[in-house]
């Protein structure tokens, strides 16, 4: 019985490391290029359609408030018109 165990508990591993760290990584949702409007830094940023809201970002319509990764000024950026992918 132990090897029954053993191998379930392998495949609800392999399972949610393809969830939670290969689906991501081919590129599932989208990628929009933002510029900061304080500092003029680029930078990437991934997200996917009718995603929740967390901590960092308030989604407002095809928009998002969120501070930039350089000069942490919280500010608008238009993640829909950037999409680069
Ligand atoms: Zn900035």
């Amino acid at each position: 019985m132990k090897e029954v165990v053993f191998v379930i508990i392998a495949v609800i591993l392999a399972a949610s490391f393809v969830i939670f760290r290969v689906l991501p990584s081919k590129g599932y949702g989208y990628l929009s290029r933002l510029t900061c409007t304080k500092c003029s830094h680029i930078f990437d940023y991934r997200w996917i359609p009718g995603g929740s809201a967390s901590f960092t970002v308030i989604r407002l319509g095809k928009k998002r408030y969120m501070r930039c990764p350089s000069c942490h000024k919280w500010s608008m950026f238009d993640v829909w018109s950037t999409r680069v992918s």
